[in-house]
């Protein structure tokens, strides 16, 4: 096996999404898988969730064509917008469609006049996130436009939260008030229309923003939008990460005093000692910037990297005194023994949100599920 790997407990993916089902009760489920899923890979945390959700999200028609390629038939919704190139693929593939325009309404609906198709559609409407959407006050006109057109069937109306991570309630109560005044507009209209808002923020902090779906991203890999705050979320105290990165001691060798170590010379040693190298690298995701202050756990114990992070490769000075054979497990993100590197302290070390440090591990670390 490559020394490198990412490892994902399956179980507990599994036990974060039976926690946001007895959370949400009866509403539905919308588990998003872009970006990969996450980092921990889209098909096959695709067809982990299959039995415990009620749809799939993505953002882009080529995600959502690689899921129906591999026999997944659960409802699909692409999040993101289109260009009129994607359409074919979005309506062959029997994708659920955001459509924020009457523009947008007309292309899909041309093609599937033309190819004799028809497509199932949500209408996205900007409740203040002011990124795509229709406006509050114009969205009933794209909402009686959509429905007098017979190729598109309209199963859904949504919005997006923008600050409900945040402590201040303010904004995110307005952005719930706003979505209900559409909504109930929506179901008068169409009666069984699927209307939805709540992100993992959300499903945490408002209950109010449930309406007939949720779509909780992190918070099905396990991680709370607010991790510093004691989240008053009992009901979702089984939610934990599924996702540890690790790698293996590959070299190892003595180092006399005062040499330096990687480009750079960017760290100097302090005396003769022995320094591990990992195959691992910003060539993988793991971030450059981490050099001199990323943390690895070695035989039960914390390092810090010593100099600049190459490529595909890391070095540890593990001091004088310390052991270490090749071979050697090293964890990176995640738990050995009772030491723990969490991805939190990760993105913090970095001056980023933790989703991004999720998304930068590319395809070349292969992914091990457990
Ligand atoms: C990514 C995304 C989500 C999930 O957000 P989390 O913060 O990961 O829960 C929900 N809805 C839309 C439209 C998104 O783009």
């Amino acid at each position: 096996m490559h020394a490198t790997r990412i490892e994902i407990d399956t179980k507990q993916f599994i036990t974060n999404l039976q926690a946001i089902r007895n959370k949400v009760s009866k509403v539905k489920i919308c588990l998003p898988l872009k970006a990969n899923a996450y980092g921990h890979g889209i098909l096959q945390m695709a067809q982990v969730a299959l039995p415990y959700v009620d749809y799939l999200a993505v953002a882009f028609m080529a995600e959502g064509q690689l899921l129906r390629d591999n026999g997944i038939t659960l409802p699909i919704l692409v999040f993101g917008a289109f260009g009129s190139e994607d359409v074919p693929g979005l309506v062959t593939n029997k994708l659920e469609i955001t459509i924020s325009s009457i523009f947008k309404a007309t292309q899909v609906a041309n093609y599937c006049k033309n190819s004799g198709q028809r497509a199932r559609v949500h209408i996205k409407v900007d409740t203040g996130m002011n990124r795509v959407g229709v406006r509050v006050e114009t969205a009933p006109e794209l909402l009686k436009y959509v429905l007098s057109l017979p190729e598109l069937d309209l199963v859904g109306i949504y919005s997006h939260l923008a600050t409900a991570d945040e402590d201040d309630r303010t904004f995110a109560l307005e952005q719930i008030n706003r979505f209900k005044q559409v909504a109930s507009l929506a179901k008068s209209l169409k009666p069984d229309i699927v209307c939805h808002l709540a992100n993992s923020a959300g499903v945490c902090y408002y209950t109010d923003s449930y309406f007939d779906m949720v779509r909780p991203g992190i918070l099905s890999y396990g991680y709370f939008p607010r991790p510093l705050d004691i989240h008053n979320t009992e009901s979702l105290s089984q939610i934990k990460p599924c996702f540890s990165l690790k790698s293996r001691v590959i070299y190892t060798k003595i180092v006399e005093k005062d040499q330096g170590i990687s480009y750079n010379h960017r760290y100097i040693t302090k005396s003769s000692t022995r320094v591990i190298t990992l195959p691992i690298g910003y060539g993988d995701g793991y971030p450059r910037i981490l050099s001199n202050i990323g943390e690895v756990i070695l035989r039960g114990h914390k390092y810090t990297i010593s100099g600049t992070i190459c490529m595909d490769m890391l070095m540890v000075d593990i001091g004088e005194n310390g052991v270490s054979y090749v071979d050697d497990e090293v964890v990176l993100i995640g738990r050995q023994g009772d030491s723990e590197i969490t991805l939190d302290s990760v993105a913090n070390q970095c001056g980023t949100i933790i989703y991004e440090i999720l998304c930068g591990f590319i395809d070349r670390i292969p992914r091990v599920y457990l």
